[in-house]
């Protein structure tokens, strides 16, 4: 399925942005990256704060498992509560990936000063967000995050 739909003449494209538990541990920290997304003119579709079981976290990154950071990032993933988002916007996806900024965060720093990774991540592991990398990554993460919400019907409406 194609996540698009058109709006005022524009392509809306849907991506799933999670705040990771680093950053909304930090409360300054996870409004600030509210406004970001606010200031970016992402549309909100939906916002949820949930806890991940750490079974959840293990199905999430299951192309991950056997890689040396898994065990760290399955733990610390459902360390504590994190905020999810379904945002709308042209080209939502990769815009999201260009504020976040590389995975690895002392690469963001050296690469990319600006972004969100370089500016508050901790570690490679703990780099606050967390962005779809494709349409159907969405869909599918979406699906994951939201059950509850129908990508067809909202392109639909
Ligand atoms: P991204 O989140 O940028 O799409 P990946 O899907 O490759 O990156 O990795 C998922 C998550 O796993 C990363 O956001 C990060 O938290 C963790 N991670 C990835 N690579 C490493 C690494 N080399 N060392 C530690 N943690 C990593």
């Amino acid at each position: 399925m194609i996540l698009t739909r058109l709006r005022c003449a524009k392509v809306l494209q849907l991506t799933l942005a999670v705040i990771k538990p680093d950053a909304v541990a930090q409360p300054l920290l996870l409004e600030a990256l509210h406004r970001k997304i606010l200031e970016n003119n992402f549309i909100i579709v939906r916002r949820k704060d949930l806890i991940w079981k750490r079974s959840d976290s293990e199905r999430f990154y299951a192309e991950h498992k056997g890689r040396f950071f898994y065990q760290r990032l399955v733990e610390f993933m459902s360390s504590g509560p994190m905020r999810a988002y379904i945002l709308a916007k042209e080209d939502a996806v990769s815009h999201w990936r260009e504020l976040m900024g590389p995975t690895k965060v002392y690469r963001a720093r050296y690469t990319s000063p600006k972004t969100i990774r370089a500016q508050y991540g901790l570690t490679d592991t703990r780099n606050t967000t967390h962005g779809s990398d494709s349409s159907e990554s969405a869909e599918r993460e979406i699906a994951f995050f939201f059950p509850e919400f129908s990508v067809q019907h909202w392109l639909e409406m």
